[in-house]
């Protein structure tokens, strides 16, 4: 049997004329009053042969670019996929129902593609070609088709497996898609790797942030062992800096890799801060998730019944937070971003990723049960929390102006039992760096060096980009095991 690196391509086409065949297809969602009432996943996958029809759509064209990767104008964002996936050559050899190959290219970059393609916001799909005169390929979709068909016939475990042992020691510190990323290189390099997480379970933002219906737990167990099969060594409820300090790590260890996330959330600074009901996103959906973990019909009891929830932040955290209210029976949901409103239609143009307004799968189930199709308001922030009994009872919201300053005679007062803070993150918790005299790190506007001032600690994901999304994570973690891989091979 040939493998990828041997195989002839019969052509680089995928069909030249598919998109003109089939319209684009994604896995399609379940009915907005269904899936709220469980939490289990959202979308239904289409089957192999509809699958291979929207493989069928790729053109292969000239200038491929989903996978291009690049910033423009200036900001953060890219257009196309952050880790350039080799997204033309996977999705010809799935229109070819050559699945094994199609795995093998997919898996040259993306270590765990059953994550982005469930989760992925695709970038890769807003640069395609075909959105000039019709709809993108639906490459997310097509991703977590491979991947799942390779973990269904057993392919997944061989390509973990290293050549030949090294018989170095690299310690990996949070296992997040960063950390997870980093194991499987280093792993497949040779190197014995150990990856220690603070928390009772692995996976970082994947098992204790992002909610089961959007990825359901089980696809991380089942990623987390057959890195166990390949030689993945994983300790939990191990804080490095508190249960095993640096220096321990040092003794065991040739290099520790950081993938200890952006984990300090955003607060907000507002009088009444202290009252109960006022919560942060990540502990209250991590509290959800272990619940949902121990359900055998991932349906919850309706604990927020009769309550009034107010979301602060609108991006996908805040969306996350609305569909788990939604799910535990809140009387009500409102949600303040204190951003403009994104325009209607995009003001940007292709291959840009659209600025428009996009309405989440939380929002549209609040939309659905609750009516008010205006419950996101723009513009707006808090500015009092108000209590009785040292309980919270209401929220003073008011308007922002372009400096996000408050506007003064704005100011309006809502009722609220619970507050969910999903107001962003602002970056890594210091602790740790310092323990291990870490002042200065390359981070993601200086290249991907992934090094630090200590040469035996590299650092990568958002713990040295900041928050960001789980493919620039895998990115990341992929690229620190080259470097790391590359410093252990010179000394
Ligand atoms: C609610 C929510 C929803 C999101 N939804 C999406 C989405 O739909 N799509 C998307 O692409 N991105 C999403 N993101 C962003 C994405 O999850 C992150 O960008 C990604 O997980 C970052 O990966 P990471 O490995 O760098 O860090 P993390 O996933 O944060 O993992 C860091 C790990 O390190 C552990 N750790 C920290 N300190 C220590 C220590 N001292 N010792 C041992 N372990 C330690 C932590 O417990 C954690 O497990 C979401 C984020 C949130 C919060
Ligand atoms: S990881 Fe995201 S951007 Fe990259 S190919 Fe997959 S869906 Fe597209």
């Amino acid at each position: 049997m040939p493998t990828s690196a041997t195989r002839k391509w019969v052509s680089n086409l995928a069909d030249s004329y598919g998109f003109m065949k089939f319209k684009r297809s994604s896995n399609p969602y379940r009915a907005v009053k269904e899936r709220s009432g469980d939490f289990k996943e959202l979308q239904t996958p289409l089957v192999a042969s509809e699958r291979v029809e929207q493989a069928a759509r790729c053109m292969n064209c000239g200038v491929p670019f989903c996978l291009s990767g690049m910033f423009y104008g200036g900001s953060r964002a890219v257009s196309g996929c952050p880790n350039n996936n080799l997204i033309p050559e996977w999705n010809d050899l799935l229109f070819r129902g050559e699945f094994k190959f199609a795995f093998e290219r997919l898996v040259k970059t993306n270590y765990l593609p059953e994550m982005t393609g469930r989760v992925c916001p695709a970038p890769c799909e807003k640069a395609c070609v075909n959105n000039l005169n019709s709809d993108g390929v639906s490459i997310h979709d097509n991703e977590r088709f491979i991947i799942d068909k390779a973990f269904e016939e057993g392919w997944v475990r061989d390509t973990g497996l290293p050549a030949k042992r090294s018989g170095r020691r690299v310690a990996v510190v949070g296992s997040g898609p960063a950390g997870l990323s980093a194991a499987w290189r280093l792993n497949q390099l040779g190197h014995n790797v150990v990856v220690f997480e603070k928390s009772d379970d692995f996976g970082g933002l994947l098992m204790y942030g992002i909610p089961n219906m959007k990825l359901e737990k089980e696809v991380i167990e089942r990623r987390i062992k057959v890195m166990r099969e390949v030689g993945i060594e994983f300790v939990a409820n191990c804080e490095i800096g508190v249960d095993k300090t640096i220096k321990d790590l040092k003794k065991d260890f040739d290099r520790v890799l950081l993938t200890n996330g952006a984990g300090v959330p955003r607060d907000i600074h507002a009088e009444g801060r202290s009252l109960a009901g006022i919560e942060f996103a990540v502990p209250f959906l991590t509290e959800i998730t272990k619940l949902v973990k121990k359900s055998k019909s991932k349906k919850l009891a309706k604990s927020l019944e009769g309550k009034k929830v107010v979301v602060i932040g609108g991006g996908d955290t805040g969306n996350d937070c609305i569909g788990t209210a939604v799910r535990l029976g809140a009387s009500s949901v409102r949600q303040y971003e204190i951003a403009p409103k994104p325009p209607v239609e995009p003001t940007t143009v292709w291959p840009e990723y659209p600025n428009n307004l996009m309405l989440g799968y939380g929002q549209l189930e609040a939309i659905e049960a609750y009516g008010d199709a205006d419950f996101t308001e723009y513009g707006k922030t808090v500015t009092e929390f108000v209590g009785s009994d040292g309980a919270l009872t209401h929220v003073k919201i008011a308007c922002v102006g372009p400096d996000f300053k408050v506007i003064s005679g704005t100011e309006e007062t809502v009722e609220a039992d619970l507050v969910l803070i999903a107001a962003g993150f602002v970056g890594v918790e210091k602790e740790l760096l310092e323990s291990c005299s870490v002042q200065n790190y390359t981070n993601a506007h200086h290249g991907e060096k992934f090094n630090t001032d200590n040469e035996f600690i590299f650092i990568a994901g958002d713990a040295r980009r900041g928050p960001s999304l789980v493919i620039w994570a895998i990115r990341e973690g992929r690229l620190a095991a080259e470097e790391i891989d590359y410093a252990l091979n010179i000394k």
